[in-house]
């Protein structure tokens, strides 16, 4: 099972850190912009992707 560095992701729609998606990209699509999933639903932003290495809340494995 590969480990990828879990660095901590701004949201760019609040201040709490631990942004779950993407929301866009700038530049030549090299620097994402991500944000909450709740966060981007409230401003009525698509995601473009998702992190799945969150660890799911009630998860059954
Ligand atoms: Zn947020």
């Amino acid at each position: 099972m590969q480990k990828r560095p879990s660095r901590p992701r701004p949201c760019t729609y609040c201040p709490a850190p631990g942004a779950d998606a993407c929301v866009r990209t700038q530049g030549d699509g090299e620097t994402h912009i991500y944000a909450h999933q709740a966060c981007a639903q409230a401003k009525g932003v698509d995601t473009l992707y998702v992190f799945t290495d969150e660890q799911p809340a009630g998860g059954s494995s």
